[in-house]
């Protein structure tokens, strides 16, 4: 199966290449304000996303949902990201909370050079109160823990895990990454007095719906201990990936709501004992291409995720939703795993 993938994915890279949009490597490729919370108030968070070389192990292969290849720059000099800095300078209106993305990782100085890194961290961590970066798990060190603990304002490192199970990260999201070496990484960040956040993927290619929701329930509870912010990702359908691939060919639907409020209903109660935030920002919900269920409750499904997310209500709303689709969503939990059990053995 392993084999299979990669040959798919080796494919599917050679014609996200061969397609790659230019981009001009002194702009950012986005930046946006958004809601999140700060100290368990609702603020305004500026986003904004650096056009970079993007994530190092994207060039090499890659993971299996990710196309955040196709949001990168090939040349990006020290010059360049300087330039996207005066713009995020220019845009700045004051936001307490500042994330500063990149289609990689933001610790890995191939793609920010340290010099880089210091000027942005410097010149932001002087205004805001919390500044999120997200980096793969083997560039964080001691030394750069402890580099980020000295800003003045509280610095949040969002590690994408995706889940617990070391097979799941080998044999189907491809992730390059175990459990152990997480779990390091979190581990030194907390011990430098930094925030982690955690990205849990909800729903791989290749799984059914109730091993996603099992995988993802199982991962929650595994990442407790090592993060202060738990984010559930859904898988939503990106351009030139493995989850395109079959989504195209009928053989991956995204996640339903329900499975999400399976997982915060579950997961809510020992989050809250530990003091984890559990929250899920989903892109594309609502559409074919993200997590969704029927046309008549995404709408509801998708404010109650972010009123729970912000910390306005508890999972209890989702007791006020409910509609006629639920039938079909407990099909899929009920039957995906027999039909496939039944397929493999047939
Ligand atoms: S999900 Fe993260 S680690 Fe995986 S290819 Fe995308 S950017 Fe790289
Ligand atoms: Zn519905």
């Amino acid at each position: 199966m392993k084999q299979k993938i990669t040959k798919i994915m080796a494919e599917i890279r050679r014609k996200a290449k061969a397609k790659k949009r230019k981009r001009d490597p002194k702009r950012p490729i986005a930046i946006w304000t958004e809601k999140d919370l700060l100290e368990g108030q609702i603020t305004d968070a500026m986003v904004a996303i650096l056009a970079t070389g993007g994530c190092s192990w994207a060039e090499e292969s890659g993971c299996t949902m990710c196309g955040y290849y196709n949001d990168t720059c090939n040349q990006v000099t020290e010059s360049d990201l300087l330039a996207q800095l005066a713009v995020l300078k220019e845009r700045y209106r004051d936001q307490k909370y500042l994330k500063i993305f990149t289609s990689g990782s933001f610790m890995n100085a191939k793609e920010i050079p340290a010099s880089v890194a210091t000027e942005f961290l410097s010149f932001f961590s002087e205004r805001c109160d919390l500044i999120c970066i997200e980096t793969r798990a083997e560039y964080v060190t001691a030394e750069a823990a402890e580099v980020l603990a000295a800003y003045p304002c509280e610095i949040e490192v969002a590690l994408g895990l995706e889940s617990s199970n070391d097979v799941v990260l080998a044999e189907i999201i491809n992730k390059n990454l175990t459990f152990e070496r997480y779990k390091n990484a979190a581990s030194l960040l907390l011990d430098a007095g930094l925030a982690v956040k955690t990205y849990l993927l909800l729903k791989p290619p290749l799984m059914t719906e109730k091993e996603a929701v099992e995988d993802c329930e199982r991962s929650i509870r595994d990442v407790l201990p090592y993060t202060n912010t738990i984010s559930v990702n859904p898988t939503n359908v990106q351009n030139f990936t493995l989850v395109d691939y079959l989504h195209h060919r009928g053989y991956y639907r995204p996640p339903w709501f329900y499975s999400l409020e399976e997982i915060m209903k579950r997961c809510m109660p020992h989050a809250k004992e530990r003091g984890v935030r559990l929250m899920s920002a989903p892109s594309g919900a609502g559409t074919l291409r993200g997590i969704h269920n029927c046309k008549k409750c995404d709408g509801k499904y998708k404010e109650a995720i972010t009123a729970i997310s912000l910390g306005m209500v508890g999972v209890e709303i989702f007791d006020r939703i409910d509609c006629e689709c639920r039938v079909k969503w407990q099909c899929d939990m009920d039957t995906q795993n027999a039909a496939m059990d039944f397929h493999s053995t047939g």
